[in-house]
């Protein structure tokens, strides 16, 4: 099947039309053709239709094929267009070429006429696809353009070490600058001070891990001077790899922000007010225990004083008294951790011989609890002269006896762990309670073999009237680990528990031998130091 071609003919001669139209049969083509001779004629038929070639004679008496070019090119037409002539010499030849036209066939030798037609079909084509290319890009990059122009995020184009070359004119909506304004100008000016080293890490990161894309945060200096809080995200741009450079798209989120926070803060007041409200509840049903006691007891010795034996009595009184006094230690608990939570404790240190000092407590615990056995290992050191067996030199030094703490404070602490050891072990069971100081520090450890603690419950251990799931009907309030903890803190040291069910239990307390002398004079204390 032929190929159809719309072919405009410039040309006076019917005769010489109708060759060229059977030299175009010969080829492949079906040409479908209309002949003019006048400039008229020849705009109004290219106002007509679309045609695929244009085939001019050079000259006519009334119109030429260089007018006929200019004027396909004033209407901005890309068509082909080829000269035949008879007569065009060559310098006529160069300058048609040079104004547009894609070529000349001499009339005596047509036969040059279908190449030269298929051609420049061919290039017409291509031009075509890449006229089409061009304005499909032209269209995406307005998209885009328009797209970036009229986003409510800021999209920068940065350098690695904060030079602007692209900024959105979303800025000024945002930030209140012009986006002229902070063209080349460098962005880390504008971030707050103590973000800088982060946006620069994020920038160089985003460089270095191009297919990554990376979140950043940080403060932005408002035209008006406040500070606006901006989250964005950076990507290396991959399509100009001669010019290292990145793009950052932000919003501004400070409104946001504030209103997390506000809500934080309102959870914050939701969760202090519900854990008064336990404290309360709690506090009351540990008061309520001790008042009963006290209640029927008093009862017990109005109604049947005069029956009641004298041991009888003393029983009920000895009850009276020992509620009472839980009471008091509860009243004093609980003051103790109000204090210590509204900062109002003390510490009162003072030179004091650890070791000496925890000697004399486990010995006074062993006198009045007869069920439990209590060891004290000391791993350091010196006690009253004598060098611990377990001392190594070196590592260990004998610093126990110039530590500087609060003895009352300390005191509490060692009690209440040794008790508790006592408390949740069998009668009979051992408790080891050790002691070695090093590197500045004093490490006292209580170590029981008694009902251990559940690994949920060890992680809740310190908080208020917190208790674990396995003590039974072993009696206790919750309250003496967190004030422990408290009392450790104070000095600035750490507890840690360790436990298994079933096995046994170890606190270990850490404390700086100078809590708070070392600090200030760290240079004349030297003991400890490897
Ligand atoms: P309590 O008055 O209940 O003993 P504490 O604050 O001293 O209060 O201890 C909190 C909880 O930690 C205890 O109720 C118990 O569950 C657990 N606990 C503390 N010490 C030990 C230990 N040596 N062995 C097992 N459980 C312990």
């Amino acid at each position: 099947m032929k190929l159809e071609l719309r072919v405009l003919i410039v040309e006076d001669s019917e005769e010489d039309a109708e060759l060229l139209i059977y030299e175009l049969k010969s080829g492949d083509y079906h040409p479908i053709y209309e002949r003019v001779d006048t400039a008229d004629g020849f705009i109004a038929a290219l106002d007509k239709q679309h045609w695929d070639i244009v085939i001019a004679d050079y000259s006519m008496p009334c119109f030429s094929a260089p007018a006929a070019l200019s004027l396909l090119q004033e209407n901005k037409l890309d068509i082909p267009f080829i000269i035949v002539s008879g007569t065009i010499g060559e310098e006529m030849a160069v300058d048609a070429m040079k104004a547009g036209a894609s070529d000349y066939v001499m009339k005596g030798n047509l036969a040059r006429l279908i190449p030269a037609v298929e051609r420049e079909l061919r290039e017409a084509l291509q031009r075509q696809k890449r006229r089409e290319a061009e304005q499909a890009l032209r269209e995406k990059e307005e998209r885009f353009r328009s797209l970036i122009e009229n986003a409510l995020d800021i999209i920068t184009v940065v350098s690695p070490d904060g030079n602007v070359y692209y900024i959105s004119p979303s800025v000024h909506r945002v930030l209140g600058y012009e986006s002229e304004e902070l063209l080349e100008k460098n962005l880390f000016f504008y971030i707050h001070p103590e973000d800088v080293t982060e946006v620069i890490d994020n920038l160089h990161q985003a460089l270095n891990k191009p297919s990554s894309t990376l979140f950043t945060k940080f403060r932005f200096q408002h035209q008006d001077g406040s500070w606006r809080v901006l989250e964005g995200v950076c990507k290396k741009i991959i399509y100009s790899p001669e010019l290292a450079s990145i793009v950052v798209n932000c919003r501004d989120i400070t409104e946001r922000q504030q209103a997390e926070e506000i809500c934080r803060e309102l959870e914050k007041q939701k969760e202090l007010n519900e854990s008064k409200f336990n404290f309360v509840s709690i506090m009351s049903h540990e008061f309520r225990n001790p008042l009963n006691i006290i209640t029927i007891s008093a009862e017990l010795l109005e109604n049947y004083s005069d029956v009641a034996s004298k041991e009888q009595k003393y029983l009920y009184f000895q009850r009276i008294r020992a509620a009472a006094r839980n009471m008091t230690q509860l009243l004093d608990d609980i003051l103790t951790i109000s204090k210590a939570e509204v900062g109002k404790l003390e510490i009162k240190p003072a030179t004091l011989d650890l070791a000496k000092f925890c000697l004399e407590l486990v010995e006074e615990m062993q006198f009045s609890n007869a069920g439990n056995a209590v060891n004290f290992v000391f791993k350091g050191g010196e006690v009253d002269g004598q060098q611990s067996q377990e001392s190594e030199a070196g590592t260990i030094t004998n610093c126990c006896s110039l530590a500087y703490m609060d003895e009352k404070l300390l005191r509490h602490i060692f009690i209440n762990l040794l008790s508790n050891a006592i408390k949740y072990s069998p009668a009979g069971g051992e408790v080891l309670f050790e002691l070695s100081c090093q590197n500045y520090e004093a490490i006292i450890q209580v170590k029981d073999q008694g009902i251990g603690i559940p690994a949920n419950d060890q992680k809740r251990l310190f908080e208020v009237f917190h208790r674990a799931g396995n003590v039974g009907k072993i009696p206790g309030t919750g309250l003496g680990l967190s004030i422990v903890k408290k009392f450790v803190e104070l000095h600035g040291g750490k507890i840690e528990v360790s436990s298994e069910v079933g096995v046994g239990s170890t606190f270990t307390v850490k404390l700086p031998l100078q809590s708070q002398r070392l600090t200030e004079s760290r240079h004349t204390y030297s003991c400890g130091a490897n």
